[in-house]
């Protein structure tokens, strides 16, 4: 069982600039009093009541941090300490201090293929080592790949944001909804039992975004992008889908000939049509953050100008009818996709 320490986290830590935010809080740079260390503060908002929409489920933060401790890689972000107060948990993770993978190559003005393997290989180490302990991470997409550092000129990649990982079980049946329409495997979408390899679908459709700038089943709307993934609408050769260790050996990221060096060398990404489709991410995670926060003033409003004496009450409701015909994971995810 994890540890969550009662004491208060700001008798440790100092707390800094917001580095980044999720549905259910704030990411902070911390400064650990007693050494100068920064840190990286993950305040989550703990739900109070079941069927309340405001906060986190105190037992998916369990998962999170349980999945944490057992995950001890140079690819993956490392938790050091949990403080839990009446309101929020906050997470001590390792500071990542580089850009997202994707904002740092849309810098660039060229990125050879052999590079773009370079990344790819070492997602994909982290990854294997997720799966050599039957951990899926369940939620890959280009905003949690992120860089080590801003300073080195090969920066490590370090995955982030295990809200959604599971550990399985033997013998376990695990099914859910959550995840983001662009980079979900169809099993997910069909609410089948799930496996490790529903990561390796988003890594095919990451390593086609970054080698093509486009993205594969992308549609008008969120529900055509579903739909395109359910269609499995591409043209590849049919064919089971590899596991991270079998990637890793394959002739592209480990080449054996010479010619197979050469080639790697010899291409380069297209940057023109990567450029536009980080753009248009970037652009979509903004425009999908305000209308969350006016979402969120609106719901204020709306209990401000009621006289119900049981506000709590009315959240569950308004939960009831937004969330009709689709699971109430997949749409809060959808607000933060970039489909
Ligand atoms: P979501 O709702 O999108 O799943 P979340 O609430 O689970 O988000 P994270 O994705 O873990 O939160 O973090 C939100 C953002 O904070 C990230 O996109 C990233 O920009 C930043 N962030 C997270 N962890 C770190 C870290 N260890 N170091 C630096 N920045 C971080």
């Amino acid at each position: 069982m994890a540890v969550f320490k009662p004491e208060n986290v700001e008798d440790f830590f100092e707390i800094g600039e917001v580095l980044g935010s999720g549905h259910f809080g704030q990411v902070r740079q911390v400064r650990e009093r007693a050494t100068g260390t920064c840190w990286a503060g993950k305040f989550l908002k703990i739900r109070k009541i079941a069927c309340s929409r405001l906060g986190v489920d105190r037992s998916s933060v369990e998962r999170e941090v349980e999945i944490l401790q057992t995950l001890r890689h140079p690819n993956i972000v490392t938790l050091k300490d949990v403080f839990e107060s009446r309101a929020e948990v906050v997470l001590i993770l390792e500071l990542v201090s580089g850009a997202e993978l994707f904002d740092f190559i849309a810098e660039k003005d060229n990125l050879l293929e052999s590079e773009a393997i370079e990344f790819m290989k070492q997602i994909l180490e982290g990854l294997g080592f997720m799966h050599s302990k039957n951990i899926a991470h369940f939620d890959l997409k280009p905003e949690n790949i992120m860089l080590s550092d801003k300073v080195s000129p090969n920066p490590n990649i370090k995955l982030i944001d295990f809200g959604l990982a599971h550990c399985f079980h033997q013998g376990e049946e695990y099914r859910s909804s959550s995840g983001t329409p662009q980079y979900i495997a169809p099993e997910v979408i069909n609410s089948e039992p799930l496996s490790t390899a529903s990561d390796m679908w988003s890594i095919g459709v990451i390593t086609y975004i970054l080698l093509s700038g486009l993205s594969p089943f992308q549609g008008e709307t969120d529900e055509d992008t579903l739909k395109n993934v359910i269609a499995m609408k591409y043209e590849f050769f049919e064919r089971d889908r590899m596991t991270a260790e079998e990637c890793l050996l394959h002739p592209w990221i480990k080449p054996i000939t010479r010619k197979q060096v050469a080639n790697r060398n010899r291409s380069s990404i297209n940057m023109k049509n990567f450029k536009k489709f980080n753009a248009r991410r970037k652009w979509k995670m903004s425009f999908n953050m305000v209308l969350m926060c006016n979402r969120l003033v609106q719901l204020k409003l709306l209990y401000k100008g009621r006289s119900d004496p049981d506000p709590l009450q009315r959240q569950c409701e308004s939960d009831t009818e937004d969330t009709e015909s689709k699971p109430t994971s997949l749409l809060r995810r959808r607000l933060s996709s970039s489909s």
